[in-house]
């Protein structure tokens, strides 16, 4: 399982940088999460200020 972030994301960048495992890019218009990466952990969703990432 992973987070993935829907299209509502702002390209703030915030999420990135709480993410413990690195697995959140800047990608076309908006970040990404890398599924082969993510444990699963939600900080980046309540980091977020949209509410973008999401459990898959
Ligand atoms: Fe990173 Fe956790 Fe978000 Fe996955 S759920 S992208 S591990 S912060
Ligand atoms: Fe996008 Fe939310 Fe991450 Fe900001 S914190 S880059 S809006 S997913």
């Amino acid at each position: 399982m992973a987070y993935i972030i829907n299209d509502e994301c702002i390209s703030c960048g915030a999420c990135a940088g709480d993410c413990p495992v690195d697995a959140i890019s800047e990608g076309d218009g908006k970040y990404v999460i890398n599924a082969d990466t993510c444990i699963d952990c939600g900080a980046c969703a309540g980091t977020c200020p949209v509410s973008a990432p999401n459990p898959a």
